[in-house]
């Protein structure tokens, strides 16, 4: 069946080779026309004026971008121990495939276990990352997991303004840019103005893997927790229920979660205490929120150690603290 599909497939082609060749050469002609309006067009004057009018918002864009791509780098807490590394030999006589074994490396995020050890992770997620990845309920631990969660939630916030500023830029100009090339050449079209290529994926957050492999290596299973924003906010939530805080901090402190964040934005009117601009003004600003003594130095998370800053001021404050 597939051979006569196969053939019929083949002559139909050849019939049009035949027949319709002349449409074919004119199909042809039309896109390598256009190919060459498009690059004429890029390269010319009026693109260049349109381009020069925007520069400024596409240059804030792409700071934008990169400030995002920042924020993803956070690491998550691992306190494994590093125990060297041993190279594997499979010396059976049988072919055997142990592919799985064959892969077995030591891996910070990874933890290799029994099958009970996987189910139970299964249940207790929190429990076992915190018992199997070396994770300790202290206050220092505490702090790193909601710095995380904060430039986390500021990534993904970062992305939406992004995306809902870069589609406000190209209606901007919408209107000055030929049909054929919004139609046919968006993708260039956004490169050739100087727009970043933006990662728009969630990929980037971290996850504690358990995994288990049968002894023979045939079989196995893999129970994994993603750190997205709704697990860091239970897990920030979890470690401070296991905490016992000390004398100093105790009762004092709130939580940095997501509904602290929101809060403390609410009372300052969504306008950054620093240079004053507001979302009235930006429709798609990114707000963050700021520790004003940092935790480094002592800072606590208390409400009015909190303050609402914009990216750039934020991100030109922890420029000038590193
Ligand atoms: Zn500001």
């Amino acid at each position: 069946m597939n051979a006569l599909t196969g053939c019929l497939g083949f002559f139909l082609i050849l019939i049009l080779l035949v027949y319709a060749w002349p449409l074919l050469l004119i199909l042809a002609l039309i896109v390598l026309v256009y190919q060459i309006y498009a690059v004429i067009y890029f390269k010319g004057e009026k693109f260049g004026a349109i381009k020069e009018t925007i520069q400024n918002h596409i240059r804030d864009c792409n700071d934008l971008n990169d400030h995002i791509e920042e924020l993803k780098n956070t690491a998550l807490v691992v306190n494994r121990i590093d125990y060297g590394e041993a190279a594997y030999h499979d010396n059976s006589r049988w072919n055997v495939k142990r592919d799985a074994l064959k892969k077995r490396v030591y891996a910070p995020y990874i933890y290799e276990c029994s099958r009970t050890v996987c189910d139970n992770a299964r249940k207790e997620p929190f429990k076992y990352i915190c018992k199997y990845f070396g994770i300790k309920a202290d206050e220092e631990t505490l702090g790193k997991f909601e710095t995380a969660l904060n430039d986390f939630s500021a990534a993904e916030d970062g992305k939406v303004a992004l995306k809902a500023e870069r589609a406000a830029i190209l209606e901007s100009i919408s209107a000055d840019i030929p049909w054929a090339i919004k139609k046919f050449s968006q993708k260039k079209l956004e490169k050739n103005l100087g727009f970043e290529e933006v990662d728009f994926s969630t990929l980037y957050f971290p996850k504690y893997e358990f995994k288990y492999t049968s002894a023979g290596g045939n079989t196995g299973t893999t129970y994994d927790i993603v750190m997205d924003i709704d697990n860091l906010n239970r897990f920030v939530v979890y470690l401070s229920e296991k905490i016992k805080f000390s004398k100093s901090v105790a009762g004092q402190r709130a939580l940095m979660t997501s509904k602290l964040r929101q809060h403390i934005k609410e009372r300052d009117h969504y306008t950054c205490r620093h240079c004053g601009v507001s979302t009235a003004d930006e429709p798609h600003l990114l707000l963050e929120i700021d520790h004003i003594v940092p935790v480094s130095k002592g800072g606590l998370t208390t409400e009015d150690n909190l303050q609402t800053l914009c990216w750039r001021c934020n991100r030109s404050k922890s420029n000038k603290t590193v």
